[in-house]
């Protein structure tokens, strides 16, 4: 049997770089400064002259770089935050940890947040909004933005699939009153472990971000709000600020790898039985997944999976159909769109390094699948 191929392979970009890595977690090592620290800084810097983001605050995680923000901003029971269905679990989940009520809005055919359903779905109580880039494409932030101003509602972008994708030339996390980004191993900048930044648009904000990541201090032992601990480890700042070098790179790679599905996608003809990513206009897609939708979804799965090609459901159950979530529901809410994708959705392997020659596999394989050999 030919070699597998792995949904993601976060060896063939770590390898590369693993003695330069080790150098520099020697580095922190040796300096004994463990958390924050001038790594962290250093890496906060150059996060922020990539993105063009007024300003960079690094957290433990992309969870917590979605929650800090929200504590800033005081959410809290009665309060409503309008959230994308579908989405990873973090993007509800930290409205709900405060108390707050997530308010589930349905997605358009980029598999983003519906702007339609989204003013639809705005209360006395609605207090915020958390756009997810969803899969590296942007959500049309300037449309968002003159929704939010003109009722005064405070935009936190969820860029944790997104770093580096750009809406009209600007980048994500630079519209938003807050950007939260994560660095989990399979997100386009992974670091080794746990790692997130938020992005604030001014510096009162920077400055809450800086104090609530301490458990709400400026000076070590004087707590002027309630924080948490959320601070960057310094050996997690050294790996990303390597990789960093590189994501201009790696975004390159997976642009290549997506143009190439969507040129053998076509060429093979399954344009009843496969719908590729729908791109909207005056954006630049980072394409942290390659998310189709197709007909016998399952089916194709099994038959990818039994000829060693890795692909994932992202997401199989949207959120306002999980459990955790179905307290905060008055009455049953139907998203069709949503549940639709629920139904739909295979994200093929997706990941810099990854040959030509095994995006034709992949594309072969899935025709075989519809069309037989
Ligand atoms: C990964 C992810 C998060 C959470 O990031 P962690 O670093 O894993 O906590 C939040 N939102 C979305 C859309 C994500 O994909």
């Amino acid at each position: 049997m030919s070699q597998k191929i792995p949904l993601i392979d976060v060896h063939a970009q770590n390898r590369p770089l693993q003695e330069e890595m080790l150098t520099a977690m020697r580095g922190v090592l040796e300096s004994g400064a463990f958390i924050l620290g001038p790594e962290v800084k250093a890496f906060e810097d150059e996060f922020r002259a990539y993105t063009k983001v007024p300003h960079a605050i690094a957290c433990a995680s992309g969870s917590d770089a979605l929650l800090l923000p929200l504590m800033a901003a005081n959410i809290a029971e009665g309060d409503e935050v309008l959230v994308p269905s579908f989405t990873f679990y973090a993007t509800a989940g930290a409205v709900a940890r405060l108390g707050g009520t997530p308010v589930f809005v349905d997605s358009d055919d980029t598999c983003n947040i519906s702007l339609v359903d989204l003013e639809k779905k705005i209360t006395p109580r609605t207090k915020a909004l958390i756009p997810v880039h969803l899969f590296g494409q942007m959500v049309d932030m300037d449309a968002v933005m003159k929704i939010a101003r003109a009722k005064n509602l405070l935009v936190i972008e969820d860029c944790a699939q997104s770093i580096g994708a750009e809406f009209r030339g600007k980048q994500c996390g630079a519209f938003g009153d807050y950007g939260a980004f994560s660095f989990y191993p399979t997100k386009n900048l992974g670091a080794i472990g746990d790692a997130g930044m938020v992005s604030a648009a001014d510096t009162q904000k920077a400055e809450l971000m800086n104090m609530i990541r301490v458990h709400g201090s400026k000076q070590r032992y004087y707590h002027e709000l309630v924080g948490t601990n959320s601070r960057l480890d310094s050996l997690q700042a050294a790996v990303l600020r390597i990789k960093l070098r590189h994501l201009r790179q790696y975004e390159q790679g997976r642009e290549r790898v997506a143009a190439l599905y969507t040129r053998l996608f076509k060429n093979a003809g399954l344009s009843e039985e496969i719908r590729l990513p729908v791109v909207g206009p005056e954006r630049k897609h980072v394409w942290n997944q390659y998310t189709v939708r197709a007909k016998k979804r399952d089916a194709l799965r099994a038959h990818l999976g039994g000829l060693g090609i890795g692909s994932e459901i992202y997401y199989p159950l949207a959120m306002h159909k999980q459990a955790a979530f179905q307290k905060y529901l008055s009455k049953p809410v139907s998203l069709p769109v949503c549940e639709a994708l629920e139904q739909e959705v295979l994200s093929l392997p997706m990941y810099p390094e990854l040959a030509d020659a095994q995006v034709e596999r992949v594309v072969e394989a899935v025709r075989g699948f519809f069309r037989g050999k």
